[in-house]
């Protein structure tokens, strides 16, 4: 897809004007628009973009192949990243407004009768940073264009129906980005590994959520399903933090230790879910979670590639132009 057009009006674009106007002496560069020197050298000769320093890209490096053996992932690697945390910290935020621009896209064709969509699914042990992604990938986008849900303990109203209900309920409306924080793999995550069902009940739900994703990709949404991996060493730091700290305490939860007790029943549920629920429709994708700078670059990455896939322009306007600024003027 064709680079974005100027968005000079992106916070990111109006934090390097400011620099500019640093460096330059006031504030006149920003406010005065087009009219200084900073403005018009940014103009013609846009400053070079942080490096791209995926050596191989996310998508291909971290894409699930079914069979890889999961336990003997290096949790604290950052695959096919050839830079340090600074370079990525730098090529995330410049994704970051080329993802609100072209979510911007996204919801423009919705409003514009387009049927597109993208589901970003979550999935990782408590502390594996799904809600960091959420605040801080998802945090770069248009707020009003982003349908987020997190999945907990079935409600007494959500047991009433089948587990797919919810999610069902849930799935983005044309135009927008969901994101699930959790999600339907957890009737083979904690209801396996918690014997919520017996075995032959869950062993159905490979097939049935495949059939599902590929329904809902049919509709037109663009499924990525990003599994975040940390390790048990950081995940314990993580929850003492957690513990430590006051403000950290409404996230903890009694049963994250009972789940920590259990971490190889779900090492083999996840293996499992991985190997069977992995489809073209709706690839996984496990992102080693330990170094929470690469998480949130790989998933942005990821989403990044998932927008531009829609290869969506601007929806034309319904209304003749020339005659709207004729009217505009005479006002
Ligand atoms: P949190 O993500 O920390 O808010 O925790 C949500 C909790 O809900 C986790 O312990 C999940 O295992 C649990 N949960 C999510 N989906 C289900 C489900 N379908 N059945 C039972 N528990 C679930
Ligand atoms: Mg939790």
């Amino acid at each position: 897809m064709a680079k974005k057009p100027g968005r000079s009006t992106g916070k990111h674009a109006g934090k390097s004007a400011g620099k500019a106007a640093g460096k330059n002496g006031g504030k006149a560069a920003v406010k005065n628009d087009g009219k200084t020197a900073v403005n018009s050298a940014r103009k013609s000769a846009p400053p070079p973009g942080p490096a791209d320093r995926w050596e191989t890209p996310a998508a291909d490096v971290l894409r699930w192949v079914r069979g890889t053996d999961l336990s003997a992932l290096d949790q604290a690697g950052t695959p096919g990243w050839a830079g340090d945390r600074a370079d990525g910290e730098k090529l995330m935020a410049a994704r970051g407004e080329e993802l609100a621009d072209l979510q911007e896209r996204l919801f423009a064709h919705g409003r514009t009768g387009g049927d597109r969509s993208v589901l970003l699914v979550l999935q990782g042990l408590d502390t594996s940073g799904k809600g960091g992604i959420v605040r801080h990938v998802v945090g770069m986008v248009d707020p009003q264009g982003v349908m987020h849900r997190g999945f907990g303990v079935p409600t007494p109203e959500e047991q009433q129906h089948d587990y797919l209900w919810r999610i069902r309920n849930a799935l983005p409306r044309p135009g927008y980005l969901g994101v699930f924080d959790r999600s339907h793999h957890e009737q083979v995550l904690v209801v396996r590994v918690d014997r919520l069902e017996p075995v032959r009940v869950w062993r159905k739900h490979f097939a049935e959520l495949n059939a599902f994703e590929a329904e809902v990709a049919a509709s037109g949404t663009v499924i990525v399903k990003v599994t975040l991996v940390v390790s048990p060493d950081e995940q314990k730091k993580r929850l003492a933090k957690r513990l430590e700290r006051p403000d950290k305490h409404w996230k903890y939860n009694p049963s994250d230790i009972d789940v920590r007790l259990k971490l190889p029943e779900y090492l083999a549920a996840y293996q499992e879910m991985l190997d069977r629920t992995s489809t073209k429709e709706a690839p996984w994708y496990v992102v080693p979670a330990d170094r929470k700078w690469y998480a949130r670059l790989a998933v942005t990455e990821l989403l990044t590639d998932a927008l531009r896939s829609l290869d969506l322009g601007w929806p034309p306007a319904d209304f003749d132009v020339a005659a709207e600024k004729a009217r505009l003027a005479a006002t």
